[in-house]
């Protein structure tokens, strides 16, 4: 199918998808551990449901559907020639705790409507109806990753790095806030821990994989833009500090005498605080804060806290964390404090591919301005409607997909750019714009498959 082809289609037919994906969102956030708030952990009872309705979804718009080793559900559209590599979409379907209803899920379930709008039914004179295919020289392949947040385990992504063949077998030994392990939960689950190398994806298998998810922050609102081109996904290093002072009596210790812990947090916070906020892209939040003994009547002796530190490129951010050490060291030194930390993750940018993110930057513009994927007119004219590229500061999937294979990804406005919070929202109609930008996504990739 051409892009032109798709063009052609009765536009209220995205908006229907988009109305489909919007009531399945809300079917989807009705599945969840805690009544009144969504929470749907990895390889818990709710897991095991939203990957039925899903393979249900995924089978009524013909696709083939299984779950994999590692309890990701995937639906496959295959090309003619079923030794061809696959294109993968998709998303997640877990969530964080009290969570909103769109982050992960409306990408798997768009995925499933472009599925359903591109594939082809060869006529087929016995009357019998002919199995859905694929139209491109690859196949589709939907993904819904049964964890990207990693609310249960502590360790995110464990879904996708399975696919990517980037799982560590001391995982199965990492505990739930209960005390079950992973390969305990995995069990109980159906899967059986000696076979997740079974959903290991060889890299000659994938054409590439295409996510479509909200902004989880305000810019495109900010812009009064619908969608956006995903250029990279944020380089993240996290660490757990500890600050040492000494816990003395709050009443009987003079102030010059103090080595209070907890003050010197502070100023550390602070300090992180004014550093990133002076540099581009770079984003440090302290989200954990703790004050040893923890008694009303103790001046703290030692406080504990961690620090999330993103950015657009690894190197920005190293540089930013030897100034925050630098400035840590001073704070401390100052207030006859020792303090030490671990790095608990690290995990380097991840660059949308150059042919993934032209697709979708194509996707959106024959989506956003009428006629331009039609005769190409707009080539001529300086590309005033360039659309919008944004840095996902966000993890995603891609990130460990991106082992194997080339990621991109499209972006949708979400009004406040609440995110991971029960408020966070989408409209039906940037939904509609999306499907259709990710469907024109795919079909010019095809299209630029055809002819390498
Ligand atoms: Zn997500």
């Amino acid at each position: 199918m051409t892009a032109a082809r798709l063009g052609a289609l009765d536009p209220t037919v995205f908006e229907l998808a988009a109305r489909r994906v919007m009531a399945r969102c809300d079917e989807l956030a009705r599945i969840t551990s805690t009544p009144g708030a969504i929470t749907r952990v990895h390889l818990s009872p709710e897991h095991a449901r939203v990957n039925r309705l899903a393979a249900e979804w995924m089978r009524e718009a013909g696709l083939q559907t299984r779950q994999d080793a590692a309890g990701n559900q995937l639906g496959l559209l295959p090309a003619a020639d079923p030794e061809a590599p696959v294109l993968m979409l998709g998303s997640h379907l877990d969530t964080v705790v009290d969570a909103g209803r769109y982050d992960g899920i409306v990408g798997v379930l768009m995925a499933i409507e472009v599925v359903r709008l591109l594939q082809r039914r060869d006529d087929d004179t016995s009357g019998v109806d002919a199995p859905a295919r694929s139209p491109f020289d690859f196949g589709l392949e939907v993904a819904a990753f049964s964890d990207e947040e990693g609310a249960r385990f502590g360790k995110a992504l464990l879904g996708s790095s399975a696919v990517a063949g980037t799982w560590d077998d001391a995982w199965w030994e990492l505990e739930d806030p209960d005390g079950t392990t992973l390969r305990e939960a995995a069990l109980e689950f159906g899967l059986d821990p000696g076979r997740v190398s079974e959903a290991a994806r060889r890299p000659s298998e994938l054409v590439g994989y295409l996510e479509a998810h909200i902004e989880q922050g305000p810019e495109l609102h900010a812009r009064g833009e619908p969608l956006a081109v995903v250029s990279s996904i944020a380089s993240a290093r996290r660490f757990q500090l500890v600050v040492e002072g000494e816990a003395r009596h709050a009443g009987g210790t003079p102030y010059d005498m103090r080595r209070d812990a907890l003050l010197g947090a502070s100023e550390a916070a602070l300090a992180v605080e004014r550093i990133c906020s002076t540099q581009h892209h770079i984003i440090g939040t302290v989200g954990q804060f703790e004050a040893f003994p923890g008694a009303m009547n103790i001046v703290p002796g030692e406080a504990r806290f961690s620090l999330d530190l993103r950015g657009e490129f690894d190197g920005e951010r190293d540089r930013v964390w030897d100034q925050i050490s630098r400035e840590l060291d001073d704070i401390m030194g100052r207030r006859r404090l020792r303090w030490h930390t671990r790095e608990v993750h690290n995990a380097p940018a991840l660059f949308c591919a150059p042919l993934l993110q032209d697709v979708v930057g194509e996707g959106i513009r024959s989506t956003l301005v009428p006629g331009s994927a039609v005769d190409g007119s707009i080539l001529g004219s300086g590309r005033p409607e360039d659309p919008t590229t944004l840095f996902s500061p966000a993890g995603h999937d891609g990130m460990a997909i991106g082992a194997i294979t080339d990621v991109g990804m499209l972006f949708m406005r979400n009004p406040d750019g609440v995110s991971h919070h029960p408020d966070e929202a989408v409209s039906l109609g940037d939904v509609a714009l999306g499907i259709r930008a990710l469907a024109e996504a795919v079909a010019h990739l095809g299209a630029e498959h055809r002819r390498t």
